[in-house]
């Protein structure tokens, strides 16, 4: 790595003037309660919304693929805000509901018209890296994104990933009119050999590229961390709760021009504001913290599924994978399989609507999609064989419910 970035000359693609950046907190909007089933509440979202922009707040990542995400920031955002107060950044997915080079340009036209918006700030093509990549090469995907630039559609253009930096190098080369990136970059995958994510912003950065991250609080699983962690945390960065002690890392880094914090509630807005109205980096001692608290989580050995729900995207039976996996995280911090085995029924079926793994037909395709490599099918087996061996501790809640069963 250090020989790749030895190579680099610095300050090659700064086009994007990150000034217009007012502070280095993101709203992510991926994690709108209700989203999945379109029950909104657009009066609390404004609230939220209002709160992160009365905080000097202004970028807003959204994208195409998200569920009610884009409709829910034109009634909350676009309509409520002058269009020069805010930044909006969307994404256009190759790999899912995608089936040629037309419906890139289909899939432009809804993220505008959905957000009731002229132009996009930042368009991006969401999530290159692995077996994904080769959908946008396809579909000429990266022409595309051009175009949108060209015709004014979009005032900045560059992708994301979750990516190796060998990977991103070659992301890079092929699309040097590439002005952002969007990286991965959190506390507990920083340094890890799977993901690699100090190597990839330092990659980025090295070739002059702001990074937007994305992920810091890992999908909430730093937002809600093992014991051990807690208390490491708590000795050191006792004013930060634990989603911000993530996030202040995350925007430490070099190179790192905005964390996207995906949030959902106002109290999570109020919080995430507290930490960056007047952001401070970390100091020495909250990065040793840090480094503790990033050990005490691997030995933990939580699933870092990040509820991204890409895999739903391609799963061809609606087996509730991210609930699964929360409900075997739940079981892993605290032991209890006959209580892991109810809440998945639960969370499953009856919170999310979705299959349970029982159904899973093993075709692969989720692993395929996941962002974060993981090995969902050994996960599955893991699920099978020390959770639904035991008897789940409460019955179904109502006559006829499939709550609690399997
Ligand atoms: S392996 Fe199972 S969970 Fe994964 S996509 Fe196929 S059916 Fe869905
Ligand atoms: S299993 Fe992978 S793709 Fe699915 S929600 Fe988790 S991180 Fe995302």
């Amino acid at each position: 790595m250090e020989t790749i970035i030895a190579s680099i000359g610095k300050g090659t693609a700064m086009a994007f003037d990150v000034s217009k950046i007012n502070i280095p907190l993101g709203f992510g909007c991926m994690r709108f309660d209700g989203r999945a089933d379109d029950t909104v509440d657009i009066a609390q979202v404004s609230e939220m919304i209002d709160c992160y922009m009365e905080a000097g707040g202004n970028y807003f990542d959204t994208a195409w693929a998200y569920p009610n995400s884009e409709k829910t920031l034109r009634k909350a955002l676009v309509e409520r805000h002058p269009r020069d107060s805010y930044l909006i950044a969307s994404k256009c997915v190759a790999w899912s509901n995608c089936t040629c080079k037309e419906d890139l340009e289909a899939q432009l036209q809804e993220t505008l018209a959905t957000l009731g918006i002229d132009y996009l700030d930042v368009y991006l093509m969401h999530n290159l890296g692995g077996t994904r990549t080769a959908s946008f090469e396809k579909y000429d995907a990266w022409e595309f994104v051009k175009s949108v630039k060209e015709r004014g559609l979009a005032k900045h253009i560059g992708f994301s990933a979750h990516c190796t930096p060998e990977e991103l190098e070659g992301f890079i080369a092929a699309y040097p009119e590439a002005e952002i990136i969007q990286l991965q970059a959190n506390y507990s995958d920083w340094d890890s050999p799977d993901f690699r994510e100090r190597e990839c912003v330092e990659l980025a950065h090295a070739h002059g590229f702001p990074v937007i991250a994305m992920e810091p609080v890992k999908g909430g699983i730093l937002a809600d961390p093992p014991q051990a962690v807690r208390d490491i945390l708590d000795e050191t960065m006792s004013d930060d709760s634990y989603a911000t002690a993530a996030l202040r890392f995350t925007a430490s880094q070099p190179g790192i021009v905005v964390t996207l914090s995906g949030m959902s509630t106002l109290e999570q807005v109020q919080d995430n504001c507290r930490a960056f109205r007047d952001f401070k980096p970390l100091d020495d001692g909250e990065l040793a913290a840090i480094d503790r608290a990033r050990s005490a989580l691997k030995e933990g050995g939580t699933v870092q599924c990040t509820s991204c729900d890409y895999c739903a995207k391609v799963c061809p039976l609606n087996i509730g994978i991210s609930q699964s996996l929360a409900v075997l995280n739940h079981f892993i911090n605290y032991g209890d399989a006959a209580s892991a085995g109810y809440q998945m029924g639960f969370v499953v079926r009856f919170n999310a609507g979705k299959s349970m793994i029982t159904e899973c037909i093993r075709c692969g395709a989720c692993e395929d999609a996941c962002p974060q490599n993981l090995p969902i099918l050994e996960y599955f087996d893991r699920i099978n064989d020390e959770i639904f061996s035991v008897e789940p501790e409460q019955p179904a809640l109502m006559r006829g419910s499939t709550v609690g069963k399997r």
